[in-house]
């Protein structure tokens, strides 16, 4: 690992493609940014941002590489993403251990990550075999129609500092093989693990004599995210983050006609039955509201319950809290790791005084820990709310592990506060009753883009598409037909005939 950052910080930081040109300016030395671990407070690193001079360098670059890419036979950009993931592979212990130490969730988690790299190349791998576009029959004789998938052009990828790597891959594995470019600003507060993923990549790029341009980054916080949204060479912009920044992208590039995916916050809910299974549930709920420290887009937040067994998962609840390890996520033996920053435990602090002040009750009350191993000042402990009602608080996404209890008496008043939030990422119920479960996943149940019988909101599967609905965006990524979302669709119709029959039977003759 130290040898590993090591190599990470005598390179250069840089924008650039990955296979080896890199575009400096000196302009940019004044507004260098510090990357601090927030596991013990360390500097990192001191990162330069992407000036717009390079910016335009890259996104040319990536123009031509283009030019190239989109020619290369599927299954060739298939088998490059063979090799990619093998590279992962090699480096998963020490690339997982550095998301961990930048982003602070744990090893176990950091290494995780890895994996849903190495799991989305393979998935990519088999489609670049598999993408079919379907045939028609013409009302016209002697005449054929289809339709083909093309590549878009330069895919433009900002992401989140909560998943630094695994949300890159989804949309870059599958942009290659669709045969798009990638231009990628990762997080401003995660640049390093986004920095050693093009690291792991560039050899496998130059031993195939990928062009340059294929993979690229660029560094920096929202304005540089910004050149993305409102550039006109930038055919699809996939964002993952807030849902403020969402709207902020969403509406830069509607303005310009452009496609955007979309993958925002989430206010994700248990639903646990009087016919749950506590013994199952427990432990599901306990992960998904404090396994990365409350900060996964599908974290738990809120947990309805049915008023009959109220008392009894509450008191569970407590229980398990107070055995919840809190320390540095490097140290497997901790469950709960740091928040990202100062400014998310001001957040948190924040929650908690609302909470009070909106009639919530803490059966396990908040705090930001303090003394050795704490000194990042980024550590704070889960909470667990009573709530009167989805008050304003409850509405809102805190990316902070606190969990909200709601009761309930029938299911539809459960479905309905589940449903009664802006956001709609991931949802569960706890329940061994056919008719619940069934009721559950109808179009009368969750609003949400995942749902989830007997396991928890958090952590998905890269075989199913991913994201939610409402003011989560609407976008997919991952598996399924999500590639689609990085293709574009061409109807072809041919005329193998002698003669000229118009559609819908039109005559014009001469
Ligand atoms: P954020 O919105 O602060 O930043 C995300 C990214 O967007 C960063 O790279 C940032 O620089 C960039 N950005 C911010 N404002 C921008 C703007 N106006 N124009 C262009 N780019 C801009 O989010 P965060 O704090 O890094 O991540 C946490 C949020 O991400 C949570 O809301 C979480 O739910 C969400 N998230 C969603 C998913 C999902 O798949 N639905 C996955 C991970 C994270």
């Amino acid at each position: 690992m130290q040898q590993f950052l090591q190599k990470l910080k005598t390179q250069p930081v840089m924008s650039g493609t990955s296979t080896g040109q890199a575009f400096w300016h000196s302009s940019a030395e004044d507004r260098l940014f510090d990357s601090h671990s927030p596991v013990d407070g360390q500097l990192m690193a001191r990162i330069y941002p992407t000036t717009r001079e390079d910016y335009d360098q890259v996104v040319e670059t990536a123009r031509a590489a283009f030019r190239e890419w989109r020619m290369v036979p599927a299954p060739r950009r298939g088998e490059i993403v063979r090799q990619m993931g093998d590279q992962f592979r090699h480096y998963k212990k020490d690339l997982g251990t550095l998301v961990s130490y930048e982003m602070g969730k744990s090893l176990q988690e950091g290494m995780g990550e890895v994996q849903e790299i190495i799991d989305i190349c393979d998935f990519a791998v088999g489609q670049s075999r598999q993408l079919y576009g379907l045939t028609m029959h013409s009302e016209r004789p002697d005449h054929r129609m289809y339709e083909q998938w093309h590549p878009l052009g330069v895919v433009g990828i900002i992401s989140a500092f909560n998943f630094p790597v695994a949300v890159w891959s989804w949309n870059a594995m599958l942009a290659w093989v669709c045969g798009n470019v990638c231009i990628w600003k990762p997080s401003e507060k995660t640049p390093l693990t986004a920095l050693a993923c093009q690291q792991i990549i560039k050899d496998v790029l130059e031993q195939n004599e990928v062009p340059e341009g294929v993979s690229c980054l660029i560094t920096g916080g929202p304005e540089t995210g910004s050149w993305l949204a409102e550039d006109q060479r930038i055919a699809l912009v996939s964002a993952t983050g807030s849902t403020r920044m969402g709207k902020a992208v969403a509406k830069t590039v509607a303005g310009r006609l452009g496609r955007y995916l979309l993958e925002l916050g989430g206010n994700n809910a248990i639903i646990i039955s009087q016919h749950a299974d506590l013994n199952v549930a427990i432990p599901a709920i306990v992960f998904g509201a404090v396994g990365t420290a409350g900060q996964r887009c599908t974290s738990t937040r809120r947990l309805i319950i049915h008023e009959s067994i109220y008392e009894d998962v509450k008191q569970r609840l407590v229980k398990a809290y107070g055995q919840l390890r809190i320390g540095n996520p490097l140290d497997e033996t901790n469950h709960v790791g740091p928040l990202i920053d100062q400014a998310a435990v001001a957040g948190y602090q924040s929650a908690l005084f609302q909470i009070k002040e909106q009639g919530g009750r803490l059966l396990i009350d908040g705090e930001v820990l303090e003394g050795p191993t704490f000194e990042s000042g980024c550590y704070v402990r889960p909470a667990i709310a009573e709530m009167p009602e989805q008050s304003e608080i409850v509405q809102h996404e805190t990316f902070a592990p606190i969990l909200y209890l709601l009761k309930y008496s029938s299911l539809e008043e459960a479905i309905e506060l589940q449903n009664g939030v802006p956001q709609g990422l991931s949802s569960s119920v706890f329940t061994l009753n056919l008719r619940e479960a069934e009721r559950f996943l109808s179009a009368a149940g969750s609003d949400c883009g995942i749902a989830n019988v007997n396991i928890g909101t958090s952590g998905a599967e890269i075989g199913g598409a991913f994201g939610g609905e409402k003011e989560t965006g609407g976008g997919r990524e991952s598996g399924s037909d999500a590639w689609k979302s990085y293709m574009r669709r061409q109807t072809n119709t041919i005329n193998y005939g002698t003669k000229l029959p118009l559609a819908q039977g039109i005559k014009f003759e001469l």
